[in-house]
């Protein structure tokens, strides 16, 4: 027999008149007793104000209209009155509740109070699934029926908990911790199987799974729970180090680092033909990837597994990393097609957790790198993320600058002591992320000075896409290269400007520009052009200041865009010298210094 959804309300109201963290688990421990084997998972969800774990993805999605409609219905008040009071309370369910009530004194609605009609959690659960599903033509009337007649069985406190749940705002504000503690305490009885219990949510990210494994079959049961393809796994999480020392610290000897790239989290499931992301809240992001899961499907021979990356957008005539906001196109269902060629993604995997039926989280980081790398043939768009053995603080330092200058947020370090497994939900120091501590805007354009091109890949393809370009060093009178820039061109400048350097093109770099980077065409350094970026940064990679601020690395601009301003009043000795870059670059430290003090 299912539990009477009166219990569940009870618990509501008691949770929302205490703060106390061991009240709360208490009162949940008392509910969770009283629950049986067939529908403890739909208490556990019910008291987080859901149906299902979130990484199922279905909502009940009921907007506050349509609820005051089902409420009007069934009490039999008018819909306007409805919305007068909605306006007033604040709150739909209070509103619910109160109508109700109202009703029932009046005697006009009778309230169906015999034991065997009462609402139970079961038909409240099985309704609101039943509201979840409706789809298509006719999905608002199935709904609203649906939902009236849960209403008409409801009492009016119930009818308050319903409204909400149905709306999305129960919120109870239980912590995933508290469950998980209620959970150990109600059906291993004691709380020092806490572990037990939150190692198979961490496999699962399913508390109701969980607890209807712990009521069933207790701690082996737990023990037995596995990784599943086409499940996510809570993701491990990073701490944070403040200095380079720290890090060494922490990490020892033992260690690597990688490039934090700035995009979106992802982790990657195949079950045979089957692939599925799922983004680090657990949400399954499967469709805003389909150039993803195309490029994905042959670089495996594997049956089934699981791997972790981060999806970074790139300019795709460049190929510069994009700051993680241009993944915000991907979420928008209409413009994925049209994201996909403009913002095309580079997947950059760091770590297998499963492969062909067997858990990797509990091997050493260096062999799950191992195993990913044999078990994933990259190209162009699904690649590794960049990683380096590090040794000392300048080895540290000088990937950390590459990091940066490359479009990344700073760097990962990782652990590969002999105990550096995937804690899967946790945050620990096996990881340690380091990001630039200082963030300043650059403030004033630059003129740089153009000194070589790239060609576009996509709809650019053949054409020009992007240009190296440089500042003015006058004590040698040559040209360094400070960036490379195709972001804020529009077509027409894209396609004007082979047009407008056509009469500077040779077939080499010419003598006076100082460049490690090769491009695809060069050019006589002549046009001058306006660009600014999100701050100068240090780059072992750009020739501007080389060595003159730290041995080894030159300066860059972060995410430089081009203003729309061709400087042809310039000439290129006019362009920004390398004397002014440091000393914006000098001024960028001290506004930062200024701002920590
Ligand atoms: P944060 O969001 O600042 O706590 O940093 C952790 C996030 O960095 C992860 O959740 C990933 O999305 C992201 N990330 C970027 N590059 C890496 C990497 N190489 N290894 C692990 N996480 C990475």
């Amino acid at each position: 027999m299912s539990l009477l959804y009166n219990e569940i309300v009870n618990t509501y109201e008691k949770i929302s008149s205490t703060t106390s963290r061991i009240m709360i688990t208490e009162i949940l421990v008392n509910l969770l007793k009283k629950a049986s084997p067939e529908d403890v998972d739909k208490i556990v969800y019910l008291t987080q104000g859901k149906i299902y774990p979130d990484y199922v993805g279905i909502e009940l999605g009921v907007a506050e209209k349509l609820m005051a409609r089902a409420i009007a219905l069934a009490s039999g008040e008018n819909y306007d009155k409805v919305i007068q009071l909605l306006k007033t309370k604040g709150d739909l369910g209070m509103v619910a509740q109160e109508i109700l009530t109202r009703k029932k004194q009046a005697g006009i609605l009778q309230f169906i109070q015999e034991e065997e009609k009462k609402l139970t959690v079961s038909e409240v659960y099985d309704t609101l699934v039943k509201v979840s599903k409706a789809s298509g033509e006719g999905a608002q009337d199935i709904k609203i029926r649906l939902l009236t007649g849960l209403l008409k069985k409801a009492t009016p406190i119930e009818a308050k908990y319903i409204t909400r749940t149905v709306i999305g705002t129960l919120r109870l504000g239980l912590a995933d911790m508290t469950i998980l503690d209620a959970i150990a305490i109600a059906y291993l009885k004691s709380k020092e199987f806490r572990q037990i219990v939150e190692r198979a949510y961490n496999l699962t990210s399913d508390l109701g799974y969980v607890a209807k494994i712990a009521l069933i079959e207790g701690i082996e049961g737990l023990k037995k729970v596995k990784i599943k393809p086409g499940i996510p796994i809570r993701p491990m999480l990073a701490e944070r180090a403040e200095t380079e020392i720290e890090i060494i610290e922490r990490l020892g000897k033992s260690f690597i680092a990688e490039y934090k790239y700035d995009g979106e989290r992802v982790q990657i499931h195949k079950e045979g033909d089957k692939i599925t992301l799922f983004s680090r809240s657990l949400e399954n992001i499967t469709h805003h990837y389909p150039d993803i899961i195309e490029k994905f499907k042959d670089k495996t021979n594997a049956e089934s597994l699981i791997v972790e990356g981060e999806i970074v957008a790139i300019n795709p005539n460049t190929n510069e990393m994009l700051p993680f906001q241009e993944l915000m196109h991907r979420k928008r269902k209409y413009e994925v097609e049209k994201a996909m060629e403009e913002f095309p993604v580079i997947l950059y995997l760091f770590d297998i957790l499963y492969l062909n039926g067997e858990e990797l989280i509990d091997l050493p980081l260096l062999k799950r790198k191992e195993i990913l790398e044999k078990t994933i043939k990259t190209d162009e768009w699904i690649r590794f993320a960049e990683k380096r053995i590090i040794n000392n603080i300048d080895e540290l330092l000088k990937f950390f600058d590459e990091a940066v200058s490359s479009g990344c947020e700073g760097i990962m370090c990782k652990s590969t002591a002999s105990d550096s497994i995937y804690q899967a939900g946790s945050r620990g120091f096996l990881w340690i992320k380091f990001k630039r501590s200082y963030q300043s805007k650059m403030v004033e354009p630059i003129d740089v000075c153009i000194l070589g091109g790239f060609y576009g890949t996509g709809k650019r393809a053949g054409k020009l896409g992007g240009l190296l370009v440089g500042i003015y060093d006058p004590k040698n009178d040559v040209f360094k290269t400070i960036c490379k820039v195709g972001t804020g061109f529009t077509d027409e400048d894209l396609d004007n400007l082979p047009k407008i350097l056509e009469p500077y093109k040779i077939d080499h770099k010419h003598p006076r520009v100082i460049s490690n980077i090769e491009a695809d065409v060069w050019y006589i350094p002549a046009k001058v052009i306006e660009i600014i970026g999100d701050e100068i940064t240090l780059s072992p990679i750009h020739t501007a200041a080389y060595n003159l601020i730290r041995n080894g690395v030159g300066l860059a601009i972060r995410f430089p865009r081009f203003t729309g301003r061709f400087r042809d009043d310039k000439r290129a000795e006019d362009a920004t010298t390398e004397e002014e870059i440091i000393r914006m670059y000098k001024m960028q430290l001290k506004k930062i210094e200024e701002k920590s003090s």
